[in-house]
């Protein structure tokens, strides 16, 4: 959630004028950024997905070699 320091306050990304201003003028957010820092995928989730494809491979490879035998 935006936080506009010269307000000392909160605000909703949609009161938030189109160039990330808050109603009091003061630059507050990211424009060109539609997603707010809350919507953001944090980078432990991509290193849960690398695990989980390796994981994935290695059983892949078990199962290949299990068919193989
Ligand atoms: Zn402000």
């Amino acid at each position: 959630m935006p936080w506009c320091d010269e307000c000392s306050h909160f605000y909703n990304p949609n009161t938030l004028t189109a160039e990330g201003d808050c109603p009091e003028g003061h630059h507050v957010a990211d424009p060109d950024s539609d997603d707010e820092p809350g919507t953001k995928i944090p980078w432990h989730f991509w290193l849960l997905v690398v695990a989980l494809v390796i994981y994935l491979g290695w059983r892949l490879i078990q199962g290949i070699q299990w068919l193989l035998s």
